[in-house]
């Protein structure tokens, strides 16, 4: 065992290395770098960790070889369309564990600590698990909904505001019973009835979101368990913990923000968890609107070919595809040419934030031409070609234009505005948020179907 002084210190160098390692983060020339520091400061962290337990080393180390095994398996198999899933599901373990460390504590809490300090510690343990149970049921549905196991759909049930309400009274009500009545049955039994009602309320907030909204929930759920985190460590006593738990805390908050701003939503409305659901009924639901017009890839080829400036769009299908190589390499034939090629891309574009940057970045599209929906979207009325890939949600010309449409509000590119407009999808169905795309109507329009890798290979061999 390590003495209290060097693990404090190993704490200490922990918690730095995790803020360099998010300094890292906020830029992709720097995020490789970024994640060493978070890889070495969570391997000074569980060294030191292990190294302050007791007793009972063997069950840890046990533990810890079965967490490592699964955490490996699934790092391996999983698809990057899935690392929002994934992500989920690990929420979910943080959640639980908040929940677990709490009811340990409570039983531990008379042995351990003077009278005095009880009281505090009791509030402690009843918002961690709280915040735990939230966050547990909470990813879990998100998990769902990601995946399709769960329907997309916002749930609706009449007065959910007032039950959410309900809910945060009854808990506040049994919090100060518990930390009146302190030990026994009685305390025990107000901290199971609330952990009951917060996991039906997580059930129930999450739900209720609608499927075009999941981005920010899934970020919201981030910040939720850096929270549970940190109450855990206010249980545990361990500064990292709280340290830690309040970084992720506030960094997925300020995320949330980022987004509901980007997307016109407001941050209030998101946490009381009505958002995405207002009822309102859509035209644009998910019949088609009028005739659309189709291209093959040697006319796709011959319409690049004339343009001077191309503005390239990619979404959740170039990532189902995998063509993000293809599409690199159709840039670099482009460029070749002469042809102005630049990428517009949307802050949810994909199945989680920076997806799409990951994945040009991983085929070597230079950084330069990657710009954000902010900085680029008053360039398309001067844009020859836009060519979406795989994208439909982010570039919905409804959300300007319908107020009644789901996604009414959220900003888009506005491919639109371009000379002419390629789509490159395998049919005329609907993207996640499960609305019709007017865009594929406009006179200015062609469809290219077909698997997006298969297209953009096709129309680079008719280059
Ligand atoms: P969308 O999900 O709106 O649309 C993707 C389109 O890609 C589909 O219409 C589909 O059409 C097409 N597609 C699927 N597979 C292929 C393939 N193999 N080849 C060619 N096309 C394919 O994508 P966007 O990126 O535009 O929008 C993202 C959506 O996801 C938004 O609604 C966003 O809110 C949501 N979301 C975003 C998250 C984030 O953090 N970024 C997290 C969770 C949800 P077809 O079937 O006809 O091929």
């Amino acid at each position: 065992m390590l003495s209290h002084g060097i693990i404090q210190a190993a704490y200490v160098i922990a918690a730095l290395l995790f803020i360099f390692s998010l300094r890292g983060l906020s830029n992709q020339e720097s995020a490789k770098s970024g994640n060493i520091y978070g890889m070495i400061g969570m391997a000074i962290a569980l060294i030191a960790a292990v190294a302050s337990i007791k007793g009972g080393l063997h069950w840890i180390i046990i533990a810890m070889v079965i967490g490592a095994a699964i955490g490996l398996y699934l790092a391996k198999k999983v698809e990057m369309t899935q690392m929002p899933e994934l992500v989920a599901l690990l929420h979910s373990f943080v959640g639980m564990a908040a929940v677990l460390v709490g009811f340990n504590s409570f039983l531990d809490a008379h042995t351990m600590i003077t009278s005095n300090e009880l009281t505090v510690h009791l509030v402690e343990i009843f918002v961690g698990i709280f915040i735990g149970a939230v966050t547990f049921s909470g990813s879990v549905v998100a998990f769902g909904k990601l995946n399709g196991r769960i329907s997309s759909k916002p749930l609706s049930i009449p007065y959910k505001h007032y039950w959410n309400l309900a809910a945060i009274v009854v808990s506040v009500i049994l919090m100060f019973t518990f930390i009146g009545v302190k030990t026994g049955a009685g305390a025990l039994v107000s901290l199971l009835v609330m952990t009951i009602i917060a996991l039906v309320f997580g059930f129930h907030l999450v739900a209720s979101i609608g499927g075009a909204d999941m981005p920010v929930v899934i970020s919201m759920l981030n910040s939720y368990s850096g929270w549970a985190a940190a109450a855990a460590g206010f249980m545990l006593g361990n500064d990292l913990l709280i340290v830690t738990g309040a970084l992720v805390g506030s960094s997925g908050a300020i995320l949330s923000y980022i987004m509901c701003k980007a997307m016109n939503r407001s941050f209030i409305s998101v946490i009381a968890g009505g958002f995405g659901s207002d009822g309102s009924s859509s035209s644009s639901s998910e019949e088609e609107q009028g005739e659309y017009r189709e291209m093959q890839p040697a006319e796709v080829a011959q319409t690049l070919k004339e343009a001077r400036s191309v503005i390239i769009v990619p979404g959740y299908g170039m990532a189902v595809a995998q063509a993000q190589g293809a599409v690199s390499n159709i840039t670099e034939k482009l460029r070749g040419m002469g042809i102005e090629v630049r990428f517009g891309i949307h802050p949810v574009a994909g199945r989680l934030p920076g997806h799409m940057n990951v994945l040009l970045a991983e085929a070597k599209v230079p950084y330069d031409i990657v710009l954000e929906m902010d900085e680029i979207n008053d360039d398309f009325p001067d844009t020859d070609v836009v060519w979406v890939i795989g994208a439909n949600d982010t570039v919905n010309p409804a959300a300007e234009e319908d107020p009644n449409s789901p996604i009414a509000g959220m900003p888009v590119l506005e491919v639109w505005k371009a000379k002419t407009v390629i789509i490159s999808k395998r049919s005329m169905n609907t993207g996640y948020a499960g609305v019709q795309n007017p865009l594929f109507f406009k006179e200015n329009s062609y469809m290219l179907f077909g698997d997006a890798k298969d297209s953009v290979e096709k129309v680079l061999q008719n280059l």
